[in-house]
């Protein structure tokens, strides 16, 4: 099995009279740490390896956010946030929440959703807005992972900034010049993620969990899933996904460490090719997104 992407965590210092800020997950951590720099202690909930359909933040965690000045919630929709979100805000009645996917326009689950005519230049702002956590309920049926997109990332950084410069507006000038810098990185990464996948012709990838409907959408790509409503598929659909994978000369079925590959290697098997591992969760977003294309544009051959 070969590993995609690089799984280091940034070990954070501990910044003496830093903001205490708290994210559900890592990518968001990362964001806030770009912004806030040396101004704020940004800690996860959702820690590395941990699914965030599933996962129980410990005593110790809510201690913290007991102690946070503001929570960063991605906003769309993550089980997580359904299931924990109302209850880690009840423990800190000064804390603020930033919802980090307000202005972000949600793709619906059902849709499956397939970017044809490889549009390239299609903008997240031209969609439709909606979600975000004031209809956090009806957001079910909508597909969450909005930060594997580079430019929802950018506006997840301003909603960021936004939060950090309300919280401490003394230091808005710094957080300005940092977002600036990073936003600046996130277009970077976009110019460079469209040549690395520029000359393929073949654009489709198979991946265990639906986790990249955005990025497919922004760059033209088509994501084959090979989960049921969140589980294993049915004998019929694995039937399925072989032949499609076949037609198609697919040979890497992509799965996340923080998912089962039990079906993704039977798949690797039947197909004759092999599972990659790819991470929706890395702290180091740029880096980990530049990998991630790359192992796209190999399995595209
Ligand atoms: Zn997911």
């Amino acid at each position: 099995m070969a590993f995609a992407g690089n799984c280091t965590v940034a070990s954070s210092t501990i910044i003496q009279d830093g903001h205490i800020i708290v994210a559900s997950i890592l990518p968001i951590v990362g964001f806030a740490s770009k912004v806030g720099g040396e101004k704020i202690n940004v800690f996860e909930m959702i820690p590395p390896g941990a699914s965030p359909h599933t996962y129980e933040p410990t005593p110790g965690q809510l201690e913290k956010v007991s102690k946070a000045e503001m929570y960063l919630a991605v906003g769309s929709g993550i089980e997580f946030e359904i299931v924990w979100l109302d209850k880690i805000i009840a423990i800190n009645d000064d804390m603020v929440l930033v919802d980090c996917s307000k202005g972000i326009g949600l793709i619906d689950i059902s849709q499956n959703p397939e970017t044809k005519n490889g549009d390239n230049n299609s903008k997240a702002g031209s969609q439709e807005i909606s979600g975000g956590l004031e209809d956090n309920h009806e957001g079910i049926g909508k597909d969450p992972h909005i930060w594997l997109s580079p430019k929802n990332a950018a506006v997840m950084v301003e909603n960021i900034y936004l939060g950090l410069s309300a919280m401490d507006p003394d230091n808005e000038d710094y957080f300005y010049d940092n977002k600036v810098d990073f936003l600046d990185e996130l277009e970077m990464l976009d110019r460079k993620i469209i040549e690395i996948l520029l000359e393929k012709t073949q654009r489709k990838i198979l991946v265990f969990h639906p986790s990249w409907a955005y990025f497919a959408r922004d760059y033209g790509l088509e994501q084959i899933v090979v989960e049921e409503d969140g589980k294993e598929p049915s004998p019929r659909g694995m039937a399925s996904l072989i032949d499609q994978a076949k037609e198609s000369g697919i040979k890497v079925v992509f799965a996340s460490p923080e998912f089962s590959q039990k079906s993704a290697e039977v798949i690797a098997g039947e197909i004759g090719g092999k599972v990659v591992l790819i991470s929706p969760l890395a702290r180091d977003y740029v880096k980990n997104l530049i990998n991630i294309a790359e192992a796209f544009e190999k399995s595209m051959d």
